[in-house]
């Protein structure tokens, strides 16, 4: 399997961001990225899919939505949506009939910031997801760099302080999205994975006049990696749907890249006759031995249905043998900038 670096949930001015989707590959092509999807609210963009090229480098850009009510009060529910091969954001006013029309179609679909608290200061509301008696998502959008913004400015001076030091910001997913995932993960399969929601919005606010968290800042944090069967192939329909079809399987992981790569993480699990990676399922009977490698040493934690069940504060690696069903997911922590942060969340192996 090949390992791809994927950036995830962005906007462009034909949302709400400011800039371009030729901006997005520039920023991509210098963070070294392997693919992007942009995903502007209530469109699907055409004529910006495909590979662009620096040099030797290349970059996949893919082109989704993200589609909500804009008439529903309060907002609420926004959705990701990647290959729908379909506008869909006229079915917004129910999500259920939204979920259902992009699988119909062979997309996938991922409910974006969960929790995404409000922030007064800066007049933005709370848009969390609030109906959860919906079925037929592919996964959940586990870590977003900008929900996680709002949690930290509780005032204009902390927007401000943080517009200059965007690096403190980002700690871990918002715990009540990760403890919902293992709510959700009790009776299905839900595939995480870490978006940007990057706007490279250029903002005014007293002497202030700069873009905040532009694509190159979002591009180096909260990365989605992507295990696909073959490399990238250059043809873009093939990688597209090798691509899809990996996210689709939960064969990925969310890594905050910024504090240390997080290139290399391996999750996996050898049964008795079968072996699984992230994403799959695995018998339980005969004993699973699960194995996760860090590529460098940190906090490493095995949780299985939502409970820490071993964990070593600085080390390489982890195993752990087992005959018991379960859901097992893998965490990682690392020290930056004198905080303890987030730094690698796998998808879970289930074993059955
Ligand atoms: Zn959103
Ligand atoms: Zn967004």
């Amino acid at each position: 399997m090949e390992e791809i670096i994927v950036n995830l949930h962005m906007h462009t001015r034909y949302s709400d961001g400011g800039g371009s989707h030729h901006d997005i590959a520039d920023a991509a092509l210098k963070c070294g990225l392997d693919a992007v999807i942009v995903t502007d609210h209530n469109v699907l963009v055409q004529g910006f899919e495909g590979y662009y090229k620096n040099g030797n480098r290349k970059v996949l850009m893919l082109v989704g939505q993200e589609i909500h009510d804009q008439d529903r009060d309060p907002q609420k529910n926004h959705l990701l949506v990647f290959g729908a091969g379909q506008d869909l954001a006229t079915l917004a006013d129910d999500p259920q009939t939204l979920l259902n029309a992009v699988k119909d179609a062979g997309g996938l679909s991922f409910i974006a910031h969960p929790n995404d608290p409000a922030a007064p200061a800066f007049n933005e509301t709370d848009i969390s997801w609030v109906d959860w008696s919906v079925s037929n998502y592919t996964g959940i959008e586990l870590w977003n760099a900008l929900s996680e913004f709002k949690t930290v400015i509780p005032t204009k001076l902390h927007g401000l302080f943080h517009a200059y030091f965007p690096a403190l910001i980002a700690r871990s997913p918002i715990p009540n999205t990760l403890r919902k995932w293992d709510e959700l993960l009790a009776n299905e399969r839900v595939v995480g994975i870490g978006g940007s929601d990057s706007h490279a919005i250029r903002y005014h606010l007293g002497p202030l006049n700069k873009i905040i968290f532009p694509y190159d800042f979002h591009f180096r944090t909260v990365n989605t990696h992507v295990f696909i069967p073959n490399a990238l192939s250059g043809n873009v329909e093939t990688d597209k749907r090798m691509i899809y079809d990996a996210l689709a399987a939960g064969h990925c992981f969310v890594g905050y890249d910024l504090s240390a790569q997080t290139r290399g993480f391996r999750f996996t699990a050898q049964g008795r006759e079968t072996a699984a990676v992230m994403g799959d399922e695995i018998p339980a009977r005969g004993g699973v031995t699960l194995q996760a490698h860090l590529p460098f040493m940190a906090e490493i934690r095995l949780i299985k249905d939502g409970q820490v069940i071993q964990s070593a504060k600085k080390a390489p690696a982890l195993t752990h043998i087992t005959t018991e069903p379960g859901v097992y997911r893998v965490e990682a922590y690392r020290k930056f900038l004198g905080r303890r942060r987030g730094w690698i969340f796998s998808n879970p192996i289930y074993v059955r």
